[in-house]
């Protein structure tokens, strides 16, 4: 499976990827083909995205559609496109934040970058320029730009840059315990805290659902010392929580919500934030509103803007909200078994249609899952030696009792080889 190029990858060790690349050439559902004539059942749905699955010709066609119409326009000053118009009103409707704006950009890490910069101009703007600091959760990710980076609960993706962090003022707090976090957020002093982001499931941390009462519990932290709470639904927003955003099911009210991956399922790139009236209103009203100084050429890019409004007639049109809704059960119980695998710490699937498989500390991770895309499962290992499962909300049962079955196969094969 490899092709020389002068490629260079994301987070890969070149030197071994150079004659090793899996190149996927095609997708179809659940399953993508590879470029040796390979079918894998897509357990990671990419990165986390492709919640309607691959292959779907209806988005394709409203792509092709809008290009020959108008590939986009920007949105800077007066300027503006009806996708991105159209599809603002839509999200900011079916959102958790009532009366919202939204924010285009063009993904993810764009989104953690804006609504960072965002909590610390607000503050500025309302005199209390003391509030600068953001506070994030051990494990977390929100994207390799500069304030994911330096916010980011994964150390190793701050090494080598030399300094401790791209941008200062930043504090890890725990991600579990609800305590812990009072605690470090009193003795840091919340009047120098500008904002608290938090994914409500955290995904390449390992797949970590905080407990009962804890979400709720940093958001009321939150609004007891005015700090803005921030939900990175990157991974959860669009179906994967079994509700549209998790903040749903976990009954949240933030100042501000990230989303990008599932808004598209990954059919072109897109991401944004949802803006509480607490923080647009000062943007939006009088002669002398600031002005705030942030935006992208792709902002609301027209053609991934209508891919969007595709995509979420498509979850619509086949309720693939309730699907993954009723998938997550069967999720739970198809790899309950994996448990007592003896390679095998933990099973994490609290909540979500996404689970993760935390093998024991000594068992090599990236050959179990080397060995389960042989056999024709995609997984990765994330953090803590966990083998990532979200697949795709079309699957279906026997999908999820065959990677079930894989996993525990990899490991078997493993272990014999040890
Ligand atoms: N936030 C979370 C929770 C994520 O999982 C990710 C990506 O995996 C990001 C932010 C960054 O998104 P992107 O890779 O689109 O920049």
């Amino acid at each position: 499976m490899s092709s020389s190029s002068a490629l260079w990858h994301p987070q890969a060790h070149m030197p071994s990827v150079v004659d090793d690349r899996i190149v996927v050439v095609a997708g179809d559902g659940a399953y993508v083909e590879t470029s040796d004539g390979r079918r894998l059942l897509d357990a990671t749905a990419g990165l986390w995205h492709a919640n309607v699955g691959h292959g779907r010709a209806s988005i394709a066609a409203v792509a092709a559609k809008q290009m020959e119409r108008l590939e986009t326009y920007h949105l800077f000053g007066r300027f503006a496109n009806e996708p991105a118009m159209r599809l603002a009103d839509r999200v900011a409707a079916a959102g958790p934040i009532p009366d919202a704006k939204v924010f285009w950009t063009s993904g993810g890490s764009d989104a953690v970058d804006l609504a960072c910069k965002l909590a610390r101009r607000h503050w500025q703007h309302a005199g209390r320029t003391e509030k600068r600091t953001i506070v994030s959760r051990v494990n977390s990710y929100h994207g390799l730009h500069g304030f994911g980076t330096s916010i980011a609960g994964l150390e190793f993706n701050r090494e080598g840059l030399g300094s401790e962090s791209l941008i200062p003022e930043t504090l890890r707090v725990s991600n579990t315990d609800l305590d812990a976090v009072v605690r470090s957020v009193e003795a840091y002093g919340p009047e120098r805290i500008a904002a608290l982001v938090a994914e409500p499931i955290q995904g390449t941390g390992g797949v970590v659902t905080p407990p009962e009462g804890y979400l709720a519990g940093i958001q009321e932290l939150c609004r007891a010392h005015d700090i803005l709470f921030v939900v990175d639904e990157v991974i959860t927003g669009f179906g994967r929580a079994g509700t549209l955003f998790a903040c749903e099911r976990f009954g949240l009210e933030p100042d501000m919500v990230l989303m990008a991956k599932g808004i598209t399922s990954g059919y072109a790139p897109l991401g944004g934030v949802l803006i509480a009236p607490r923080v647009w209103e000062p943007f939006f009203a009088g002669d002398d509103a600031p002005v705030f100084r942030h935006g992208l050429t792709y902002t609301g890019h027209a053609t991934a803007c209508v891919v969007a409004e595709e995509n979420l007639d498509i979850i619509e049109r086949e309720g693939l909200v309730e699907r993954a809704a009723a998938l997550e059960p069967v999720l739970r119980t198809a790899l309950a078994p994996l448990a007592d695998h003896d390679l095998v710490a933990e099973v994490r699937s609290a909540a979500g249609f996404i689970a993760g498989v935390r093998l024991e500390a000594d068992v090599p991770g990236e050959l179990v899952a080397r060995t389960c895309i042989e056999r024709g499962v995609i997984t990765r290992v994330i953090t803590d030696n966990v083998l990532q499962v979200c697949p795709p909300f079309v699957v279906d049962e026997s999908d999820l009792a065959s990677i079930a079955e894989t996993l525990v196969e990899s490991l078997d094969d493993v272990m014999v080889r040890a």
